[in-house]
C-alpha cells in the first residue's frame, strides 16, 4: 500500500513536472516572437511624495498582452526571460519604451517626473549597457535626470567588481539609481557601504504588517533611518492602506508606492493622472508618536 502511493506520488509529481517545463518552452519560444510582434506593453505605478502628496515618478512594470492567455503578469515571464538572456532585448526594449513616453509627457507640458526601470542582472553585464542607455535617452530626447533604474541586492552578489564599476558608469551618466526589494536579499548592508545608491525602495514584504507587527514596524523605522543616515532617498513600496500610510507618514518616509494611490496602469491613464494633478490625501498628524 504504502509502496503503491509513493508509486503515485511519484506519478503525479513527474505529470506536474512535465507541464511546468512545457509549459515553460511555450513560454520560452513564444517570447522571442512576442516582442516583435508588439505584444508588450510597459504599464506606470505613481510614485508619490509623502511631503507634499504628489507624483513625482513612476515605475515602469512591464506587461505581455498574449493573444491567447491574455495579460500575463511579470511574475510568470520574468524569470524565464532571465533563464533563457531573453530578459536583455526585453529589458533594453522596456528601457527604450520608458523613456520615450517621459520624453513625450514632458513635451506635452506634464510635470516632469522620473521613471524608475527594472534592470535585470543579465543586463548588468552587457558589456555595452552604458551605451544603451545613452542611446536610449538620446533618442527619446530625455535628460538623465529623469531616469532612474532599479537593481535588486542579487544583482551585487555576483561579479562584485564589474558590477560595481557598471554602477559608477551609470551614476557618471547622471542617471539615478535605487535599490529595489530592500532587506529580502541577503548581504543588504554591505552593499550600502560600497555604493551610494540615490534611494532605497523598502521591499513591501516588510510594509505589509506595519501597523500590527511591532517586529516589522521596528525593521521599516530601522531601514528608513539608515538611508536618511546614509544620504539616500526611501520609498515604501505595496502601500495598499490608510494605517500603513499614516505609519510611513509618521516614520518620515520620502515616497511611497502601491495599490492605495495607484495600481499600474497602462501610459495612457497614467498621464490623465499627472495631466490632472491627481494628490495623495496626507494624514494630519500633529503629535509625532516617536
Ligand atoms: P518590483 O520591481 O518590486 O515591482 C513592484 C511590484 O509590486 C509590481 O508587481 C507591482 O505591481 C507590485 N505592487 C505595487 N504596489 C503594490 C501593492 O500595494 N500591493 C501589492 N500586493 N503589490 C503591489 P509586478 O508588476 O507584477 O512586477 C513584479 C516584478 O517583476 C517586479 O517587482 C520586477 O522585479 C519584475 N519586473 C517587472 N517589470 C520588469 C522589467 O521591465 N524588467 C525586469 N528586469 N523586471 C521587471
Ligand atoms: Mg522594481
Ligand atoms: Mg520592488
Ligand atoms: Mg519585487
Amino acid at each position: 500500500q504504502a509502496k503503491n502511493n509513493g508509486r503515485n506520488n511519484y506519478q503525479f509529481f513527474t505529470a506536474d513536472m512535465n507541464a511546468r517545463a512545457s509549459e515553460r518552452l511555450s513560454i520560452e519560444a513564444n517570447m522571442r516572437d512576442a516582442l516583435s510582434r508588439g505584444e508588450f506593453e510597459v504599464y506606470f505605478q505613481p510614485q508619490v511624495s509623502l511631503s507634499h502628496g504628489k507624483i513625482i515618478g513612476a515605475e515602469a512594470l512591464v506587461r505581455w498582452n498574449h493573444p491567447e492567455q491574455g495579460l500575463i503578469p511579470p511574475g510568470k515571464f520574468i524569470p524565464i526571460a532571465e533563464e533563457s538572456r531573453m530578459i536583455v532585448p526585453l529589458g533594453n526594449w522596456v528601457l527604450r519604451r520608458s523613456c520615450e513616453l517621459a520624453a513625450q509627457w514632458q513635451r506635452d507640458g506634464l510635470p516632469p517626473i522620473t521613471v524608475a526601470v527594472n534592470l535585470s542582472p543579465l543586463q548588468l553585464h552587457q558589456a555595452n549597457l552604458l551605451e544603451l542607455i545613452q542611446e536610449a535617452l538620446d533618442i527619446a530626447g530625455l535628460d538623465a535626470k529623469y531616469l532612474e533604474l532599479e537593481v535588486t541586492e542579487s544583482v551585487v552578489m555576483q561579479e562584485v567588481e564589474h558590477v560595481m564599476t557598471m554602477l559608477h558608469g551609470i551614476k557618471q551618466l547622471g542617471v539615478k539609481l535605487s535599490l529595489d526589494d530592500f532587506g529580502t536579499g541577503y548581504s543588504s548592508l554591505s552593499y550600502l557601504k560600497r555604493f551610494a545608491f540615490d534611494k532605497l525602495k523598502v521591499d513591501q514584504s516588510f510594509v505589509r504588517d506595519i501597523s500590527s507587527d511591532p517586529n516589522d514596524a521596528a525593521i521599516v523605522l530601522a531601514i528608513i533611518g539608515l538611508g536618511k543616515t546614509l544620504g539616500m532617498s526611501v520609498l515604501a513600496e505595496g502601500v495598499e492602506t490608510e494605517a500603513q500610510l499614516e505609519f510611513l507618514c509618521r516614520g518620515e518616509t520620502d515616497s511611497i508606492q502601491g495599490f492605495l494611490f495607484s495600481k499600474p496602469i497602462q501610459a495612457e491613464p497614467f498621464k490623465k493622472l499627472l495631466m490632472e494633478q491627481k494628490q495623495l490625501t496626507l494624514p494630519d498628524i500633529s503629535v509625532p508618536s516617536y
